[in-house]
C-alpha cells in the first residue's frame, strides 16, 4: 500500500512536510529553518520562528477527516469530553467532518480509499495478562505500520488551509521556486512564481517560519500566524502543547545575531567540564580511551549540525578554532604529549580539518590574484613554510595613525591609541599593514621623544588619501589562557573553604 500510493500521496502533502517523503534527511528542516534565518539576518530583517508540538498526534487522530468515512455523533461527543475541545471548535470540526477526507481532495481511487478505511475499521488492542480486548476509533496507532501516511494525509490537509489562509491574510513568506544548488557560479533556474513557505514540518514537528522588516512588524505577524495556526489544529482535533519547553518561539529582533557555533561550543565545554575529573583529565584510565570518549562525547556535541552553520565573519572563525583547539589542550593537558602526537589526534578530527581547509581555500581565493602562492590543495608545502615563518603583526612603525592619520608624537601614545580606538585597529588590522618592529614604548629613543615633545604638541590631525572602509576583523581581545586557568581552578576546588584558600 506504501509503495503504490507514495505518487499520490508525496503530491498532496504541503511542500515543506518533509517526514515520509523518499529521499529526504531528517536534518534537512533544521538546514531549512537555519538558512531561513540567515537569509533574512543578511537583509536586515526580524525573523520569528514558532515551534509547534502536537500532544499524542498519533493517537488522536480522526480518521474520518483523513480518510473519509463513517463517524457518529456519540463518538463525536465521547471523543470531545476526552479532549476537551470548546464548544466552538466542536462546530468547526463538525463542519470539518461533512467534507470530503484528505485521501479523496488527494485524488486517491475509490478502491484504495476504501481498502485504507477497511483497514481502520474495528481496530483493537489487548493488554497481554488481560482477557479483554479493547476497541479503538481515534488514532492511528497502535500497532499501525501505516499510521505516519494516514498523520501525514491530516497534516496536509490542515498545512493547505494554513497556508491559504496566512496568504490572505498576507502573512506568509515565500521563497524563490528552483529545482537545483547555484554553487561555484552556476546559473540556476528560477521558475517565475514562488513557493509559499510556512515552514518544515516533520510528521507532527512543525516551525512556523515568519519574517518582518520591523521588529513590530515580525511580532503583528506572528499574532495572527499563530491564531490562525492553534485554531486550525484546535478544528481538526489535534491539540498544541503549550506547555513549557514544548510549544516554542524563537524571536530574533531587527540587527540582533544570534551565533549557532558559539552556542555549540558552550554545549561542548559544560560536556567535557561534567566529566572532566573523571574521564577527561583522568590519569588512571589510558590516553586512546579518553579520546575515543572525547570524540563520542564532546566533538559529536561540538559539530553537531556543523554542516549547516556558516561562520559568517572572521572573528567566528577565530573562535572556533580558538575553542576547539582549547579543549584539545585541556584534554592532554596531563598527558605530556609530543607536538607530533598531538597532531596524529588533531588529523582524526574531520570537522576540524574541514573547517582548516575552508579557512585556506577561502584565503587563497583573497590572494589567488595577488600572489604567486598556489592552491593549498596543490602547494601545500609551500603554505606550511610560510605558515611557519610569519610572525606577530605590528600595526604602526611610526607615531602616526594610518588609519585615523593623527600624530601622536610618541610610540606609547600611539599604542594606548591603538588599544582604545577599535575602528583604527580593525581598519589597520583589516587592510594587512605589516611593518618591521620599531623601537616602543620605554625605548630610549621613545623617551628622548617624551622628553622634547610630550605635553608640549598635543596630537595634530593630518589630512590625506584613505583606503576604503575594510571588512571587519579585530584581534582576539579575550584572554583565553586566563580565562581557562580561572574555569580549572573553580572546578578543582569543591568546598567553600577551598575558594578561602585560593
Ligand atoms: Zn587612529
Amino acid at each position: 500500500m506504501r509503495c503504490k500510493q507514495s505518487l499520490i500521496y508525496e503530491a498532496f502533502l504541503q511542500h515543506q512536510q518533509l517526514g515520509g517523503r523518499k529521499k529526504v534527511p531528517v536534518v534537512l528542516g533544521t538546514h531549512l529553518t537555519k538558512a531561513f534565518l540567515r537569509t533574512h539576518r543578511a537583509r536586515q530583517h526580524a525573523t520569528a520562528i514558532l515551534v509547534v508540538d502536537l500532544e499524542a498526534a498519533f493517537y488522536k487522530v480522526v480518521r474520518p477527516l483523513a480518510l473519509s468515512g463513517y463517524w457518529d455523533d456519540e463518538l463525536s461527543a465521547c471523543m470531545t469530553a476526552r479532549l476537551n475541545l470548546p464548544a466552538d471548535t466542536l462546530h468547526a470540526l463538525h463542519n470539518n467532518l461533512q467534507q470530503p477526507g484528505a485521501t479523496l481532495t488527494a485524488g486517491m481511487d475509490a478502491r484504495s480509499r476504501r481498502a485504507l478505511q477497511a483497514v481502520h475499521t474495528d481496530t483493537f488492542f489487548q493488554v497481554s495478562s488481560q482477557e479483554d480486548r479493547t476497541q479503538t476509533h481515534l488514532g492511528t496507532r497502535p500497532g499501525d505500520a501505516y499510521a505516519d501516511v494516514v498523520f501525514g494525509y491530516l497534516m496536509a490537509r490542515i498545512l493547505h488551509k494554513c497556508q491559504d489562509q496566512l496568504s490572505q491574510l498576507q502573512v506568509l513568506s515565500e521563497i524563490p521556486d528552483m529545482e537545483s544548488p547555484v554553487l561555484f557560479g552556476r546559473a540556476g533556474h528560477q521558475r517565475p512564481s514562488p513557493v509559499p513557505f510556512v515552514g518544515p514540518v516533520w510528521m507532527d514537528d512543525l516551525a512556523l517560519c515568519l519574517w518582518g522588516q520591523t521588529t513590530d512588524a515580525v511580532v503583528a505577524k506572528l499574532g495572527v500566524a499563530t491564531g490562525v495556526l492553534l485554531d486550525l489544529f484546535r478544528e481538526h482535533a489535534m491539540s498544541p502543547n503549550l506547555s513549557r519547553g514544548k510549544t516554542e518561539l524563537i524571536l530574533t529582533p531587527k540587527g540582533a545575531t544570534k551565533q549557532e557555533a558559539k552556542r555549540r561550543i558552550a554545549i561542548a565545554n559544560a560536556c567535557f567540564n561534567r566529566h572532566r575529573r573523571l574521564v577527561f583529565q583522568n590519569q588512571q584510565l589510558p590516553l586512546d580511551k579518553r579520546i575515543d570518549l572525547f570524540q563520542s562525547l564532546v566533538m559529536s556535541k561540538l559539530s553537531y549540525a556543523m554542516e549547516t552553520w556558516k561562520l559568517q565573519d572572521w572573528q567566528t572563525r577565530e573562535y572556533v578554532h580558538a575553542a576547539i583547539m582549547r579543549l584539545y589542550r585541556r584534554l592532554l593537558k596531563a598527558a605530556q604529549m609530543s607536538e607530533q602526537a598531538c597532531w596524529g589526534l588533531l588529523n582524526q578530527d574531520q570537522a576540524w580539518l574541514d573547517l582548516v581547509q575552508d579557512d585556506l581555500v577561502w584565503m587563497w581565493h583573497q590572494l589567488a590574484n595577488t600572489s604567486a602562492l598556489g592552491d593549498p590543495a596543490q602547494h601545500f608545502e609551500r603554505w606550511l613554510e610560510i605558515m611557519a615563518k610569519a610572525g606577530p603583526t605590528f600595526l604602526f612603525e611610526s607615531t602616526q595613525c594610518g588609519a585615523c592619520l593623527k600624530e601622536y608624537v610618541t610610540d606609547g601614545k600611539m599604542k594606548t591609541h591603538l588599544i582604545r580606538s577599535t575602528p583604527c585597529r580593525t581598519y589597520l588590522l583589516s587592510h594587512g599593514g605589516r611593518y618591521h618592529p620599531a623601537p616602543g614604548l620605554g625605548s630610549s629613543e621613545d623617551q628622548q621623544r617624551h622628553i622634547e615633545h610630550d605635553n608640549k604638541l598635543p596630537p595634530l590631525q593630518a589630512l590625506g588619501p584613505v583606503l576604503p572602509p575594510p571588512r571587519q576583523r579585530d584581534l582576539n581581545l579575550v584572554h583565553w589562557d586566563m580565562h581557562d586557568a580561572i574555569v580549572e581552578s573553580a572546578l578543582t576546588l569543591e568546598a567553600e573553604d577551598d575558594f578561602r584558600l585560593a
